[in-house]
This record gives C-alpha cells, structure tokens and sequence, in this order.
C-alpha cells in the first residue's frame, strides 16, 4: 500500500504538475515507478487531493520543517472577516477550537496558533447598502457596533490577545505569546459622506481601509459593479479619502476597487498601498484580480498584493446553474427585506450558506493557490507579495479548510525552494513593511501634539498621539473597554 500511495502522488505530480519545484528526472527515476503512477492515478483519480501520502519520510520531513519555521517567524494574514462573523454569532466563543464542517467557521485563537498565525487584520466588513442618509448612517452605526465588538472581545481575554496598531506591535505581542489583531474597514461605505468618521474608526484602531466592495458608492467604483463604472476611478470625495488616510497613517487597501481606481491610488497616495486580498488577472481573469501591468505598478511603488484563498478567484470555478438561480431569488427575496438589522443580515447569510450546502460548488485546491501565489512573485517580486485569505468570508478550500492549515502554504514555498528569510517576507516582513512606511509618513508629515494621559498602547513605536490613540481617548459615540496589554 506504501508503494502504491507513494506511487499515486507522484503520478498526481507527474500528470498535473504537483511538485511542480522537483525536477522531473527525480520524480520519475525507473520506468517501474511511472507505471505505477500511471495505474495509481487511474485508481485514486476521484480522491485527488493536494495531500502528501502520510508514510513519505521526505513529505513528513518537508511538513516538520514547515512547521518549525511558521512557530518561529512572524505571520499576518491581512484579511479575515472576522468581526462581521462574530456579530452574526454572538455567543460563538473565539477562545475555543471550532470545526468548519460544523459551524462554518474558520478562525479562532486555538486555530491560529495550531497554524503558526501570530497576527491578523480583522476586518469590519458592510456589504454595499443604500446611499442615502438612513443608509449611511445605518452603516456607520454597524461598523461603530462592529469596532466596539472588537474591543470587548479582546478586554474578555487580554491573556490570549491584543490589539494591535503599529508595525512593531504585531512582532512585540507575538513575542508575549499572543495574538496580535490589527483592526481594518472593507468598504469605504462606512464612512458615508464624512470624512471626519476616518479619525474616528482610527481612534478605534483602523489600521487599513478599502475603497467599495461588489458595488460603487461614494468614494469610487468597484470592479464588480454590474452597471459598470459610475466614477471612472476614485470620486473626487474617494480622492480625499486617500489624503485623509495618508495623513492618519491608514493603510489604502485596493482590493474589490477596479483598475482604475487602483491607478489613481497609486497616482495619488504618497505611501504604498495594498491588495488585502486579491488574486492575479493573468492566472485567472476574474474582475476582482489584478493584472500584471498593475502588479508592477503596486510593487513599483513598494505597495504589497496579498493572495487571496478564495476559489472563484484563483481559479475558474465552473458555475452551477441551479444554485446560480436558487442563489439570485433568495438575493432578491433578501433585499427586499425591510429589515436591515444586524439579525437580519446574520439570517440572510446563514440562508445562502444552507443553499450553497445544498449545491456544492468545485473548490480550487494547494496547487492552484501555489500557482497564483508563484506567478505574484515572478511578477512583483518577493518583496511585493503577502498571504490575505478571506477566511471567515468566503476563503478557504479543500486542504485549506481553515488558518490551522497554513503551514502547508509554507511547506510548497519550502518545497520550490525558497529561503526561510523569503519566507518570512511572504508571510508578514513585507505587510510590516508598508505598514511602517504609512505611518512613518503619517508621523514625520503631520505631527500631532502628545495627549496626556497616554496609555502603554503607544510604546510599541506609535505616533504621538494619533499611534497612541485607544478606544477609550475616541471621539466616537460610547467607547468600548479597553484591551489590556
Ligand atoms: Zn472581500
């Protein structure tokens, strides 16, 4: 059974291109073997996975290795929906180890620590509503209930987490054995029309912020929007926007915004940006990845792309058309609703993931990830390229189930042989990186004046006031506690 396990990996390496750093002369050193391959294969086509046979003495080396290493550098993963999914789950306990096929979820504390997962953004996510005044203020109340969520959260358990806001706090908190959550908005929705709300979520610890999500709003166009452009890139508020965010040292986070809005982020940021998750047009040409001229464009500019585990994203996933339709007549039911609370939100999505429970879809696999993720370095350059998985809101596929399996992402860059020190840019040097180069932009161009009394929140190379800023010293309505440190 050894021989024939091993035998039907290698002819899945052989056949569709696993392993795809190891010479081929090595993989298939006698005919006897590629024979094997070819009946194994034949034999275990319906199971193939992107797994290593457990009995390999190189794979299980290669997997030791792997997770040595992710225990030991710092890791980020700039993109998990967290706070909306803990909204929808209000008494779901992150301190507790969950099972995806269970609850759905896919990101808690015991998790990232079995995958090496030092640090994250938590993202407060609001789907594109209206764009009147009840609408906005409707989102701007959510995401405050969102940020403030958030804080309770991390006062709950400041032994197992905290929040972070500079770019040496994720380093620092990592070496006291926590977590360290950096808070960011998907959606530039939020702040409605008042550029004054973008202090306020980052004295509540926003740290990155996007632009739109599946629609255009106020700010600029999406690259989903399904009347098409409305701007033809950022609005002349969303161009506001950027000076606001590069005075606050706030990440711009180009994801779910199209092209040109990206263009004129680049054109007109003083600081790089980022795609907090975002896959590669030229692997596959999905509106939401970006192509490779704009990929040069962003790590020209020392910005970062941050690939993105979604699998309608890497790859061509084919459509179902029952779902496709079951799918638009529940989302037309669903936005009829009058009811746009909290409640009714967590209904609708738990209405969709029972339908798409119903209908499952193909999910892309290791191998296709890795392809995205090698083709985004060729591209941009080691230096320009992340991990921004989506858990917790749509990322995730078979292997990858949830954070817990990110040393297998470290295991393939192990494997095409690259270095531990490229390693360690790929899963966090590189975020750190331009986190520090927006607030040290922030910092050195728009000084502000200390507030006393500072707490220690500040110490880990804040700003002044602004990286000292705590929930507790916001202007927002109510503040929440605040997290130890
Ligand atoms: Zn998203």
């Amino acid at each position: 059974m050894r021989i024939r396990m091993h035998a039907f990996i290698m002819g899945c390496q052989i056949i569709f291109g696993f392993g795809y750093s190891r010479p081929l002369s090595q993989i298939m050193k006698t005919p006897l073997r590629l024979c094997l391959a070819a009946t194994a294969l034949l034999a275990f086509s319906g199971a193939l996975r992107a797994q290593t046979a457990p009995d390999d003495k190189a794979e299980q080396e290669l997997k030791a290795r792997a997770y040595a290493l992710q225990a030991k550098i710092f890791t980020i993963d700039t993109h998990e929906d967290v706070p909306s999914a803990m909204i929808r789950r209000p008494t779901w306990d992150i301190t507790q180890w969950h099972d995806r096929a269970t609850d759905n979820s896919q990101v808690d504390f015991p998790r990232m620590r079995e995958g090496g997962l030092k640090s994250a953004f938590y993202a407060v996510y609001l789907g594109q509503g209206p764009r009147d005044a009840a609408g906005l203020a409707n989102a701007r109340d959510r995401a405050l209930a969102m940020f403030m969520n958030q804080h309770e959260m991390l006062a709950k358990y400041p032994d197992q987490a905290e929040l972070a806001l500079t770019a040496d706090d994720g380093p620092r908190i990592m070496a006291t054995g926590k977590r360290a959550i950096y808070l960011s908005i998907e959606n530039g929705y939020v702040i409605g029309k008042d550029l004054t709300l973008i202090k306020t979520y980052y004295d509540m610890g926003c740290r990155m912020m996007s632009i739109a999500h599946f629609s255009n709003n106020d700010l600029g166009d999406s690259s989903t929007d399904p009347n098409g452009e409305e701007w033809h890139g950022l609005s002349p508020l969303g161009k506001q926007v950027v000076t606001e965010c590069n005075k606050l040292g706030i990440i711009l986070d180009g994801s779910h915004a199209n092209d040109t809005v990206v263009r004129d982020l680049l054109d007109l940021s003083k600081v790089p940006i980022m795609l907090s998750h975002s896959d590669c047009h030229d692997v596959w040409a999905s509106p939401r990845n970006v192509p490779d001229a704009l990929l040069k464009r962003l790590a020209d500019k020392g910005g970062t792309i941050q690939m993105n585990m979604y699998s309608a994203y890497i790859m061509d996933i084919p459509v179902n058309p029952e779902l496709n339709t079951k799918q638009a007549e529940l989302m037309a039911k669903q936005a009829a609703d009058p009811d746009k609370s909290d409640a009714a939100e967590a209904r609708h999505v738990e209405e969709i993931q029972k339908l798409r429970l119903q209908y499952p879809t193909k999910e892309a696999t290791l191998p296709d990830f890795m392809k995205q993720v090698f083709h985004a370095i060729q591209v941009a350059g080691i230096d320009h390229v992340g991990i921004g998985s989506d858990m917790d809101g749509g990322g995730g596929f078979t292997g990858m189930e949830d954070v817990s399996k990110y040393p297998m992402v470290t295991m393939e860059l192990l494997r095409a042989g690259y270095s531990e020190g490229d390693i360690a840019k790929i899963w966090g040097l590189n975020t750190l990186r331009v986190m520090r180069d927006v607030q040290d932009y922030a910092r050195k161009n728009f000084p502000v004046a200390p507030e006393a009394p500072r707490g220690r929140r500040g110490a880990g190379g804040g700003r002044g006031a602004r990286g000292a800023a705590a929930p507790a010293a916001s202007a927002a309505p109510a503040p929440a506690p605040a997290p130890a440190n």
